[in-house]
Order: C-alpha cells, then sequence, then structure tokens
C-alpha cells in the first residue's frame, strides 16, 4: 500500500517536473522572442560580438548582419596582404564585445552595415590603416574635415613613413599619375577611367606617394 503510495507520489512529481520543465522553456522562448521583437536592428553604440570575420574589412555580427568598415580599404582576395590583414582583423576583433559607430550611410548597396568598430575605445580601422594594411578611402572632400578622418589619414601616414604593409611593397612607376577634380581615386595614366579627359578636369601627381598622402585611393583597375 504505502508502496504503491509512494510509486504515485513520485510519478506525480516526475510528471510534474516535465511540465515545469516544458512550461519554463516555452516561457524563455517567448521572453527571448519578445525582447528580440522590440529590439530595434542594431542599435546605435551597441556593444556587438563579432562572431566572424571575412576579409581585411567586413565581419559578421552576432545576429547575422555583416558590417563593413567605412572608409577603408584593404586589400582583396588574391592580392598582396589580403591574408595579413584578415588575420590583423581576427586577432583585434573575433569574439570580441565590439562598439560600433554607424556611419552616416548605414548600409551599402550590398545590404552590408556601414561603421566603425572600437575594441576596449580602441579604433580598429585607425590599427589597421597604422599598420599599412588598408588604404584611407574618401569620397568626397569635406570628408577630410572630420576628426575621425583626420585621424585615420594620420594613421596612413605614419605607415607611408615607417614603411609598412602595402607601403613595402614596390609598384611599377609612372611618370606621373592624374586624379579627376571631385574624385578621389588615383590612376595610372593609361587607365581607361582617365580617358579623354577634358583639360583642366584633373589634376596631376607625379608620385603615388604624394597622393595617397593627400588621401587620394589607388583606382582598384589599374592598381597604380
Ligand atoms: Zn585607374
Amino acid at each position: 500500500m504505502a508502496q504503491s503510495y509512494n510509486r504515485a507520489v513520485r510519478w506525480t512529481r516526475g510528471r510534474f517536473a516535465r511540465w515545469a520543465a516544458v512550461v519554463f522553456s516555452v516561457g524563455l522562448i517567448i521572453v527571448f522572442r519578445v525582447a528580440q521583437n522590440t529590439q530595434p536592428e542594431v542599435k546605435e553604440d551597441d556593444r556587438l560580438t563579432i562572431v566572424e570575420v571575412i576579409d581585411g574589412d567586413t565581419v559578421r555580427l552576432r545576429g547575422g548582419d555583416k558590417l563593413r568598415l567605412a572608409n577603408i580599404d584593404t586589400p582583396e582576395k588574391g592580392s598582396p596582404l589580403h591574408d595579413e590583414a584578415t588575420a590583423f582583423l581576427e586577432k583585434m576583433v573575433l569574439g570580441r564585445k565590439a562598439r560600433i559607430e554607424f556611419a552616416d550611410k548605414r548600409r551599402d548597396k550590398y545590404g552590408r552595415l556601414l561603421g566603425f568598430i572600437y575594441v576596449d575605445s580602441v579604433s580598429v580601422s585607425e590599427a589597421i590603416l597604422e599598420n599599412g594594411l588598408a588604404y584611407l578611402l574618401l569620397f568626397k572632400k569635406s570628408e577630410l574635415d572630420r576628426p575621425r578622418i583626420k585621424r585615420f589619414l594620420t594613421a596612413q601616414r605614419r605607415a607611408m613613413d615607417n614603411k609598412v604593409g602595402l607601403f613595402s611593397i614596390p609598384h611599377e612607376p609612372e611618370s606621373y599619375y592624374i586624379v579627376r577634380h571631385g574624385r578621389f581615386r588615383l590612376h595610372r595614366p593609361g587607365c581607361r577611367s582617365v580617358a579623354d579627359l577634358k583639360a583642366g578636369s584633373y589634376r596631376i601627381f607625379q608620385t603615388r606617394e604624394e597622393a595617397i598622402y593627400e588621401g587620394y585611393n589607388p583606382c582598384r583597375t589599374c592598381r597604380p
């Protein structure tokens, strides 16, 4: 009699525990979903965890969004220093909580978020530039007035002065280089992007370094 009573108690307790577990799990899922839904997609200054480094200037955030570092351009796959730039970014950010500051334009045409990453208040882009693992990437002259961009240019100049990374690689020299007015790409004279230019619509540089020092970015087609 006592035995069957104990069995019944055990059975009831077991069933209750199972039910409690199910109810608790469902509750957790609901709370999680509600929290997910009430959160805006990504908040300014959120501390986000970087779960994957895709290349030297692109990461994946927890939650799935890709983020492209704004205003810098690291070597493409197959180019010198691509692997080094990727490894450098991995070392700096992978698995770490990062503060993200978004660029004025929040997403690019590929749907990637655009912004700047800070880990322990260190500017990741500045570190990349200082190590010569990216070129500064600008689109308009007014960007040079921004304190952040001034710091980026200073970091790049340090890499140039120290001849590190991209600035240690020799380039086939040209007798001059071309930048179209209002643009930030530096071209070799033979590049199709600068064919048939009107007089007065471009500027000439004697060396690539002079132009890059001012913030111009080497064209990806003619690769000066
Ligand atoms: Zn070009």
